[in-house]
């Protein structure tokens, strides 16, 4: 390749990844699921409210030999949106890695099927949370962000892990975070100070603020 060619290819590379990121900025709204690659079949059917951030890609369960599972869902949101804990619970970790950045982990209660749940946060830009700290449903972990590999845009990386304390060795499975909402499966909870949820068994509101409910 000559070194114009080489040039060349780079810009064109460059003006890519800056429409790319364009792209996705030009997606942050509300209301919106984007489209996985996902089979339609093995999805669970998802109604997001019209004033909850959009979710830009959704959980794609481990299958071999594809290596396209992606553990949790992603939430477009610029870069400082509160994050907030999907139900009552405990911090158990606050970390940083490589691949996700400063992260919050919450310790659950049992849900319906007397399990443990943990949910996780990723990317964020700011924690505001400690280890061993209790937190309350809407509390406020910190802010997101696009620490470790993000992929080049802002988002929220949310997962959700049971954890199977009757096994000998405590299993953990990663699960379809849209499994576990107060208000049903597939049916995304927004999270609103007015309204009252109950304490038990744990089930999960959105981790980021919808609009025009308060959370604060
Ligand atoms: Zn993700």
């Amino acid at each position: 390749m000559s070194v114009s060619t080489k040039r060349f290819a780079i810009g064109v590379l460059l003006l890519t990844l800056t429409l790319g990121g364009c792209g996705l900025y030009q997606k942050y709204g509300y209301g919106r699921v984007v489209e996985s690659k996902l089979d339609p079949a093995e999805q669970t059917p998802v109604v997001l409210p019209a004033n909850a951030p959009t979710i830009s890609q959704r959980f794609r369960p481990e299958k071999e030999p594809s290596k396209s599972d992606h553990r949790g869902f992603d939430i477009l949101v610029p870069t400082g949106t509160p994050v907030l804990a999907a139900s009552d619970g405990v911090v158990s970790r606050v970390e940083l890695s490589i691949l996700y950045g400063k992260q919050v982990m919450i310790d659950h209660g049992l849900d319906a099927a007397d399990l443990r749940l943990q949910t996780r946060y990723f990317h964020l830009t700011e924690r505001l949370v400690q280890e061993g700290q209790p937190v309350r449903r809407g509390q406020l972990l910190g802010y997101s962000g696009m620490t470790g590999l993000a992929g080049g845009f802002p988002h929220l990386h949310f997962e959700v892990h049971r954890l199977d304390e009757t096994e000998p060795a405590v299993a953990v499975k990663v699960l379809d975070p849209q499994l576990f909402w107060v208000d049903g499966v597939g049916r995304i909870t927004c999270y609103d100070k007015a309204r009252s949820f109950p304490a038990s068994p744990t089930a999960l509101t959105y981790p980021v603020p919808c609009l025009g409910l308060d959370w604060q």
